[in-house]
């Protein structure tokens, strides 16, 4: 689809020294095939081969990144639909229970969903979207102006924030230094930030593996633990001061995961292994499936 960049240093630790860990097609658009790697040293793993960020637009072309859509075809959207209301209620007890102060700013605010239902909740809302059609349906449906990257990143946006959350999008940044420079600059001396990544430390990647959507390459660059997010988050400033899961995060994986593995999709055996991988993560909880980190300032 387009020219790949070759990632050759670890963003965490700067070593050299990689090995390879798997193949893993682009189930979703491309069927282009990428490749994931650790970090000798770290154990950071990440996509070494993905698209530049100026030709990584067309790989988010797809009806199926179902955030954008309101489509309720198919059980696993209407499923979708049912869980994000859940999670938006989840999401608001996180922030209520961790963050002072009512100005929040979510990075990647996509359709906008999230920032209206806390806006509806009295926080003071701002987003920022890479993607024109989300913002316009943004706008259209809350009216909602969320600002572009280059806004936020130049320092365009005069206000301070309270809170900052990016959920499921940090994995997606390529100029990951840049943005948290500017988080630490936007965020009040006691504010919070909130960012959820996808854990591959989690039991249904064991039985995934190439197939297990969490990787969803080349769109996830890089794929956190809690080991390597707190190093990363320090190294620019940041303490990782607790840590939650997403519970409905094992069920969407894995029946995500099974349409891409096709050959056993058996729904209610999947979702068994949802519930494993979820009570799993209870008694090992760096095994979740995915990891909302809390962060203040150091
Ligand atoms: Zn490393």
């Amino acid at each position: 689809m387009s020219n790949k960049i070759e990632i050759s240093a670890c963003i965490v630790c700067g070593s050299t020294s990689l090995n390879d860990e798997l193949t893993v097609t682009d189930w979703l658009v491309s069927n282009e095939v990428f490749y994931l790697k650790n970090c000798n040293s770290c154990g950071f793993r990440f996509t070494s081969n993905p698209p530049s960020a100026m030709q990584a637009g067309p790989y988010y072309e797809t009806e199926e990144y179902v955030e954008h859509s309101d489509s309720s075809a198919g059980i696993i959207n209407t499923v979708y639909h049912q869980a994000r209301k859940w999670m938006l209620r989840y999401k608001l007890g996180l922030i209520k229970k961790h963050a002072k102060g009512n100005r929040l700013i979510d990075i990647g605010s996509g359709s906008g969903y999230f920032i209206h239902f806390m806006k509806q909740n009295g926080l003071a809302v701002a987003g920022v979207e890479i993607s024109d059609k989300a913002v316009a349906l943004c706008n259209e449906k809350f009216g909602i102006t969320a600002y572009s990257p280059t806004q936020f990143l130049n320092n365009e946006i005069q206000d301070e924030y309270d809170i900052a959350t990016m959920w499921h999008v940090f994995e997606h940044v390529y100029s990951y230094d840049e943005y948290f420079a500017m988080l630490k600059q936007k965020l009040t001396a006691d504010g919070t930030l909130i960012i959820a990544m996808p854990n591959h430390l989690c039991l249904e990647e064991k039985y995934y593996r190439k197939y297990w959507n969490g990787y969803d390459t080349p769109r996830h660059l890089w794929h956190f633990t809690s080991e390597t997010f707190t190093q990363f988050a320090k190294d620019r400033g940041f303490e990782v001061v607790k840590e939650h899961n997403l519970p409905l995060d094992p069920f969407y994986n894995c029946l995500i995961s099974a349409s891409y593995k096709k050959s056993f999709s058996f729904m209610p055996a999947t979702l068994m292994l949802g519930l494993l991988s979820l009570l799993n993560s209870i008694f090992f909880f760096k095994k979740s499936s995915s990891i909302v980190y809390v962060l203040k300032k150091i």
